[in-house]
């Protein structure tokens, strides 16, 4: 198809100013502007964060977040509607995050902040605080973000298992095992970290028979999807201290409800959604589009091709 319209969606406006990502790709030959749902009729690809019914009538849409869990990818196909996502720019931000979330549970931060707010001089009991070295990271998922907190964590001293469908091996982590052997790959890990997609194959991966299998003393770790996890087999979990503690980016409803018991539970950190937040990411979004921009007007193949 011809591109000559390309939109920029207001649902961007969660993640970074959709003005910025237009003034970004000003020097495509293309028309790009800022648009609302009103407007998705006018043109002929759309970059959105959000889905609605109307993106259907586009050419091309371009996700802003890599996970596509919201987009009904069979009316796509039928529709003849191509569909890209941004996976490939979140390694290093959302491997950041981890690394934030590890050091808060090993050197008490989150504990001190808390009481910090409170003008409480608190310290840690004697034996709460450890150092990373010597503890292993089992992560689940090992594409762009599994592999970016497989990088940062192991620069830290951190021992990296990888679970993913196959145990075929990759460098980034020392051990492998297939998703099939997920309670093995768990059971010795001081730290499990959710980085996979959201699909009929993961939903509700995390249950209670998984927390079941992983150590007293481990703190879990969701930066994937909120529904990859049963939530409520979760709060058991904590409350029962059957694991240590848990930091989630990620939940079943988000914005985290006002009367979740996450909020207030000792041991859990809650962000918003944010792991992967970045001053850069308009940047980083606006080179996969231009790219794929070159390769329509070339007739190539798109990148990040998901339907
Ligand atoms: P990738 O596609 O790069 O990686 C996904 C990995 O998951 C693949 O390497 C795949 O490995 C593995 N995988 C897929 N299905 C299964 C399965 N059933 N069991 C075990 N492993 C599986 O995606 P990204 O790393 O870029 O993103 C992953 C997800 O993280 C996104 O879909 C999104 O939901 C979420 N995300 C959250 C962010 C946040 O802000 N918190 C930011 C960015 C992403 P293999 O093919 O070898 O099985």
């Amino acid at each position: 198809f011809e591109l000559e319209r390309l939109g920029v969606h207001r649902s961007v406006d969660a993640i970074f100013p959709p003005a910025e990502l237009v003034g970004y790709l000003s020097d495509l030959p293309v028309d790009v502007s800022v648009v609302d749902e009103a407007g998705i009729a006018d043109c002929d690809a759309i970059v959105t964060r959000n889905y609605f019914e109307s993106v259907l009538d586009v050419e091309w849409i371009h996700s802003t977040q890599a996970g596509i869990d919201r987009f009904p990818l069979e009316a796509l196909a039928e529709e003849g509607v191509a569909l890209t996502n941004s996976t490939g720019i979140h390694g290093r931000t959302v491997g950041e995050t981890v690394a934030g979330y590890l050091l808060a549970f090993a050197r008490r931060l989150h504990d001190q902040i808390a009481s910090a707010t409170e003008r409480r001089w608190e310290r840690p009991e004697w034996d709460e605080a450890f150092t990373l070295p010597g503890t292993t990271a089992c992560i689940v998922g090992t594409g762009t973000l599994g592999r970016g907190v497989a990088d940062i964590v192991g620069a830290l001293g951190v021992e990296p298992v990888g679970v993913r469908r196959s145990d075929d091996t990759l460098p980034e982590f020392d051990r492998m095992y297939a998703v099939d052997d997920l309670h093995e790959a768990i059971a010795d890990a001081e730290f499990v970290i959710v980085t996979v997609p959201l699909t009929d194959a993961t939903r509700g991966l995390f249950d209670a028979a998984a927390f079941e299998a992983m150590r007293d003393d481990a703190y879990f770790v969701n930066v994937a999807r909120g529904a990859v996890v049963d939530e409520p087999a979760l709060v058991e979990a904590l409350a029962a201290g059957d694991i240590a503690g848990a930091a989630l980016d990620v939940f079943e409803t988000e914005p985290l409800p006002e009367d979740s018991p996450l909020w207030t539970m000792d041991d859990v950190i809650v962000t918003p959604h944010a792991a992967a937040y970045t001053r850069d990411y308009y940047r980083d979004v606006g080179d996969i589009v231009r790219d794929n921009v070159g390769r329509l007007e070339r007739g190539e193949a798109l990148s990040n091709q998901v339907v």
